[in-house]
């Protein structure tokens, strides 16, 4: 499985999961790849930038606020593409592994693992909530974290 975070041709960021890279180009041209805030199917993988070190450095990162879309004029946004049911399995097989071998951390997440890639924490393996600003500080930083879509456990 790979993951990959995608961009729709009117900018809107998401991400999803693919058996592999040609399973992402087959389904990205045969148009199965759908933004899920507007439907637009000019998807493409975001360019990962190569991890700047910040000091010493302006962040030109940060855009300028988009101003708020008129809501009249913008159609209704389609319910994400429904996750195949091999994938929720998948997914499923993921989060009761994770739940089982790692802490816990909730939104303290981003804290425990620089305390774990410092040395400071006598855990091993993690799992909590990130903000997409803290897993990019994250792997700017070189500590390496996974975003896995949580699905609901079967029953
Ligand atoms: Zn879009």
């Amino acid at each position: 499985m790979i993951h990959y975070d995608l961009r729709c041709g009117a900018g809107h960021d998401f991400d999803s999961w693919f058996k592999d890279s040609e399973a992402f180009a087959a389904q990205s041209k045969a148009g199965f790849v759908e933004c899920p805030v507007c439907g637009s199917k000019d998807v493409s993988k975001r360019l990962m930038a190569p991890a700047i070190p910040k000091k010493g450095r302006t962040r030109a990162k940060e855009a300028p606020a988009q101003p708020p879309a008129p809501v009249a004029a913008a159609p209704a946004a389609p319910p994400p593409p429904p996750i195949p049911a091999q994938m929720v399995a998948f997914l499923q097989r993921i989060r009761a592994e994770v739940e089982k071998s790692a802490d816990y951390v909730g939104r303290d997440f981003a804290e425990e693992a620089r305390k774990i890639h410092r040395g400071e924490s006598e855990r091993t393996a993690i799992y909590g909530e990130a903000s997409d600003a803290d897993a990019e500080a994250l792997r700017d930083e070189g500590i390496e974290v996974a975003r896995i879509p949580w699905v609901p456990l079967a029953d």
